[in-house]
C-alpha cells in the first residue's frame, strides 16, 4: 500500500465533476496533492463525496497532459511546440485576417461547463467584444438548453427552485429521466435518507434504476415509459388531476396566470390525453399512472426532480414545461419540500448558463436584443454589441460548411466526443480556417484544430463554480498550473493579442464585474464568498442572504405560465431494419466522455461501456452474457459487449458512453429539441447482431 504521510497543508475547494459541487480539502505534501477529504461545512455535501471527488482526480497529473502551446498550419501537418507568444500572436492574427476578409459573424466559440464562472464569462466576453459577434455556445445546448428554454417560459428563469436540503421536507418525491445514484449520487443520499424515513417515490423511466428497488427503497409507482414519451405520460398525469378535480385552485388563482391555466386545463382534460387512451404509446398501465397522479396530487409535498431522460428529446424543452406544469397545478411551488429541480450534470453547467453563454443571451438570461442591457454593459466594456443573436453550435457547424463561418475557439469541450452525429461534427470542423482548442489532453476535437493552448485543472487556479442549487462556490488554487497560466488568464493573453487591454490580476475582479453587470449575482463578491462560503443567487445586494428557494411570494416572471404541451412522437421510428430502442446514461465512477475518470484508477471499477439487452430480446438474438454485438442504427454502428438483464424492458437498449472505444453518438440520431436544437440522444432505433469483437 502506498504510504500517503502526512499532509503538511490543505487547501478547501470544490469538486469539479458533477452538478453536486461538493466541498473537499486537498492535502498536500510539497507540490504534491496527497489526498482530497470531503470537507464537513460543505453546505452542498456535508463531509460526503462519491468515488469520483474521493478518487479520480490523478487526472491532474497524468503523462497524457499537454502542458506547451502548439500550432500547425494544416491538420494534416505535424504538431510544432512553439511558445506561448508564438501560439497567442498566430491565433490573434488568423482571427484577425478572418474578420477583416469574412466580418466579425465568421467568428465564434464555445465556453466550457467545466471551467469557472469567470472562466466563462471572460470567454463570452472575448467573442462578443473581441470578436464582435454573440457566436457563443457551451455544452448545455447538448445537455440543459431546454431546462433554460422550459423554465425561463413557464416561471421566468432558468434555475432549479431548491436547495439540496429542501428534500428533507419532502412527501412524494418524482424523479423523472433521471438516475442520481449514478449521476448525482451524494444528493442520492440525501434522497434516499428522507426515503427511508417514509417519503413515497413516484420513478418515471424506461430503465429500472436504483431508484426503483434497492435495499431499503421501493418506488411506489414505476412508470417504466416507452423512450420518447415523457409528454404523453406528463399529460395524463395532468388529465388525471384536473378531471379528478385534484387541482390547488387557490394556489392557481393567486399565483398563475388564470386564462392560461383554464386554456391548459380545457387542453389536458380532452379524452385524448387520458392514461386509457394514452397507454398504447405510452406503454405505462393507465391504472399504475392515474394512481402516480393522484399520489403525487394529494401527498403532501412533492418535489420533481429531473436530468438528461427529460431534456435530450426532440420534445426535450416541451417536457420541461410539463414538467412545471404539473408543480404549477399541484400548487409544489415557493416552499420547502417542493419545487421543479434540473439535476445538472457538470460541475459548473448551471454557471456556464449564468454567465451568457448563450448566443442569445447575456448574463443572468437576459436578451441581447434588449437595449437596456446591452447598453450596460456597452458603457463598462467600452464597445458597441452586436445586438442580433448569433449562432448555437450546429448552426456554427452547418455555417462552416458554406462558408459563412471560418474560426472557432474553444475552450475545454470535446465536440467532437459529445456532439451527435460525430460525422457532421468533423466536417464542420475540417471547413473552419482557424480552430482554436484549450484542454488538458490533446482531445479528438484537437484533431481538426490548428492551434493547440494547454488548459488548466480546476487544482491549479482560483475562480467559483455555480451548483445544480444555484450555490455560488469558491474553487482555490492548491497547485501552481502546470502550463503556466490558468484558463482565465490564457483567455486574456488572446484578448489583448486582440487589443482590447485587459488587466485582470485576479479571478475576484472579474467576479466584481460579474456582480456589477448580473443582479442575480449583484451582492455577490470574492470576500463574502471567503467568509460565509457560499450564496445561492439570486443575491440582490451586499446584505442579501441568497436565496436557497426561489418563488416564493411571485414567480420571476411574475405570474406563473401554463403552457399547452401537446405530445408529438419523435420523427426516430422503429421497424424491421432497426426493431429496438436505444436510450443512453452515465455510471457513479466514470464522468460524460471519460477524459478525466479514464485516466484514473476509477477505470477499473468500469473497464468499458456494456450494452445491456432484456433475456427475450438476447435470447431471439442468440445472444449470451458477455457476447460481443454489433449495435447499428441509420446513422452509423459500433461494437461492444451485451450484458443481459431485465433492468431493461423488452424492446428497449441501453448504453453508457465514457469510452471513446465505444463512441455511443456515432449511432445517435440527427434529430433535436424543437425549441433549443438540443439533441435527441435518448431515443435511437437500433438493431443488435452477434459480433466477434471490434
Ligand atoms: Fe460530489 Fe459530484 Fe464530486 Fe461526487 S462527483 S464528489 S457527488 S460533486
Amino acid at each position: 500500500m502506498r504510504e500517503i504521510g502526512k499532509p503538511e497543508r490543505a487547501v478547501v475547494t470544490t469538486c469539479a465533476y458533477c452538478g453536486v459541487g461538493c466541498t473537499f480539502r486537498a492535502e498536500m505534501r510539497g507540490e504534491q496533492l496527497v489526498r482530497m477529504v470531503p470537507w464537513k461545512d460543505g453546505k452542498a455535501n456535508r463531509g460526503h463525496s462519491c468515488v469520483k471527488g474521493r478518487f479520480a482526480w490523478g487526472y491532474a497529473n497524468h503523462q497524457d497532459r499537454i502542458t506547451e502551446p502548439m500550432i500547425r498550419k494544416s491538420v494534416d501537418d505535424p504538431w510544432q511546440v512553439v511558445s506561448w507568444e508564438e501560439a497567442i500572436g498566430y491565433a490573434a492574427s488568423e482571427l484577425k485576417r478572418i474578420k477583416a476578409e469574412h466580418g466579425a459573424r465568421a467568428l465564434g466559440g464555445i465556453t466550457s461547463s467545466r471551467c469557472t464562472n469567470e472562466e466563462t464569462f471572460l470567454v463570452q466576453k472575448l467573442i462578443r467584444a473581441g470578436f464582435g459577434a454573440n457566436n457563443v455556445d457551451t455544452c448545455a445546448r447538448v445537455c440543459h438548453s431546454p431546462t433554460g428554454y422550459g423554465l425561463k417560459t413557464t416561471f421566468g428563469t432558468s434555475a432549479g427552485t431548491q436547495d439540496f436540503d429542501s428534500v428533507m421536507d419532502s412527501d412524494v418525491i418524482l424523479i423523472i429521466g433521471a438516475n442520481p445514484t449514478d449521476g448525482h449520487p451524494v444528493f442520492a443520499s440525501r434522497m434516499k435518507r428522507r426515503l427511508r424515513q417514509g417519503a413515497r417515490l413516484i420513478v418515471i423511466d424506461p430503465r429500472r434504476t436504483d431508484m426503483v428497488k434497492s435495499p431499503h427503497i421501493e418506488a411506489q409507482h414505476h412508470l417504466a415509459l416507452q423512450p420518447g414519451t415523457n409528454v404523453a405520460v406528463l399529460t395524463a398525469m395532468a388529465h388525471v388531476i384536473v378531471t379528478e378535480g385534484l387541482a390547488d385552485e387557490a394556489f392557481i388563482r393567486e399565483r398563475c396566470d388564470w386564462d392560461e391555466y383554464q386554456d391548459w386545463a380545457a387542453f389536458v382534460s380532452q379524452e385524448r390525453n387520458s392514461p386509457e387512451v394514452l397507454e398504447p404509446v405510452t406503454r405505462v398501465p393507465a391504472e399504475e399512472l392515474r394512481g402516480a397522479a393522484r399520489l403525487f396530487a394529494t401527498g403532501g409535498n412533492g418535489a420533481i426532480y429531473y436530468g438528461l431522460g427529460v431534456t435530450e428529446h426532440s420534445q426535450g424543452s416541451s417536457t420541461v414545461m410539463a414538467i412545471a406544469n404539473l408543480a404549477m397545478v399541484t400548487g409544489n411551488i415557493g416552499r420547502r419540500g417542493v419545487g421543479v429541480n434540473p439535476l445538472r450534470g457538470q460541475n459548473n453547467v448551471q454557471g456556464a448558463c449564468d454567465m451568457g453563454s448563450f448566443p442569445h443571451e447575456l448574463s443572468g438570461y437576459r436578451h441581447i436584443s434588449d437595449e437596456e442591457t446591452r447598453k450596460l454593459f456597452e458603457a463598462d466594456w467600452g464597445v458597441t454589441l452586436d445586438s442580433e443573436p448569433g449562432l448555437r453550435i450546429p448552426n456554427m457547424l452547418d455555417a462552416a460548411l458554406d462558408g459563412s463561418f471560418r474560426a472557432i475557439y474553444i475552450q475545454g469541450e470535446d465536440i467532437l466526443q459529445s456532439d451527435p452525429n460525430t460525422v457532421h461534427v468533423a466536417a464542420g470542423l475540417k471547413a473552419m480556417e482557424c480552430v482554436i482548442v484549450q484542454d488538458l489532453f490533446l482531445n479528438e476535437t484537437a484533431n481538426y484544430a490548428h492551434i493547440f493552448l494547454p488548459g488548466s485543472t480546476f487544482l491549479e487556479k482560483d475562480g467559483t463554480f455555480t451548483n445544480a442549487e444555484r450555490r455560488i462556490q469558491p474553487v482555490r488554487k492548491v497547485m501552481e498550473p502546470a502550463n503556466g497560466y490558468a484558463d482565465w488568464e490564457v483567455t486574456q493573453l488572446l484578448a489583448n493579442a486582440l487589443d482590447l487591454g485587459w488587466t485582470y490580476t485576479h479571478p475576484s475582479q472579474i467576479l466584481a464585474e460579474i456582480a456589477r453587470l448580473t443582479p442575480s449575482f449583484a451582492g455577490v463578491s470574492w470576500a463574502r464568498l471567503e467568509r460565509e462560503g457560499s450564496l445561492q443567487w439570486p443575491v440582490k445586494d451586499d446584505t442579501h442572504e441568497g436565496s436557497p428557494i426561489m418563488h416564493v411570494d411571485g414567480f420571476v416572471r411574475g405570474k406563473g405560465k401554463f403552457v399547452v404541451t401537446d405530445y408529438v412522437p419523435t420523427d426516430e421510428k422503429t421497424g424491421p431494419r432497426f426493431p429496438l430502442l436505444l436510450t443512453t446514461g452515465r455510471i457513479l465512477s466514470q464522468y460524460n466522455v471519460g477524459a478525466q475518470t479514464r485516466r484514473t484508477g476509477n477505470t477499473a471499477w468500469h473497464p468499458e461501456d456494456l450494452l445491456e439487452i432484456h433475456p427475450t430480446d438476447a435470447e431471439n438474438r442468440g445472444l449470451k452474457d458477455g457476447d460481443w454485438v454489433k449495435l447499428s442504427s441509420r446513422t452509423g454502428e459500433t461494437t461492444l459487449r451485451a450484458t443481459i438483464t431485465e433492468r431493461v424492458a423488452p424492446g428497449v437498449v441501453y448504453t453508457t458512453f465514457h469510452h471513446p472505444a465505444t463512441q455511443a453518438n456515432v449511432v445517435t440520431t440527427e434529430y433535436s429539441d424543437w425549441a433549443t436544437n438540443c439533441p435527441e440522444y435518448k431515443v435511437t432505433a437500433v438493431q443488435i447482431t452477434p459480433s466477434n469483437g471490434p
